[in-house]
């Protein structure tokens, strides 16, 4: 089994129920859960499969999911925002985020004025 590139401890387990939620759309696909940190890596093609019928329903906002680590600063964790995210969101300094808990997803919105 391969090893995990995220955690660099788990190992990769074929799974079938890795879940990508488009714009409020759901598509399940298959790839490999790390057994330790349980970050999911869609097969590539299952993932452009999702993506060619996102499009089709007219849904899929660009760059597919997004690998990031958190980093440390004065004792807390960073998230940092992707670029391309920034530059499509609008985002600045200035504006402001509310973080929501959905299970175990975090969901960051930029609040519109
Ligand atoms: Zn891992």
């Amino acid at each position: 089994m391969k090893q995990c590139m995220v955690c660099k401890n788990g190992k990769l387990e074929s799974v079938k129920d890795i879940t990508l939620e488009i714009e409020g759309y759901v598509f399940i696909l298959a790839g490999e859960r790390c057994s330790g940190c349980k970050e999911e890596f869609p097969y590539e093609a299952e993932t452009q499969h999702a993506i060619t019928a996102a499009r089709r329903l007219g849904v899929w906002p660009e760059p597919m999911k997004l690998y990031r680590h958190l980093s440390k600063s004065g004792g807390g964790l960073v998230f940092r925002i992707p670029a391309d995210l920034e530059k499509q969101l609008n985002l600045t300094e200035e504006t402001e985020i509310s973080i929501s808990k959905l299970g175990n997803k975090i969901v960051i919105e930029a609040e519109k004025e």
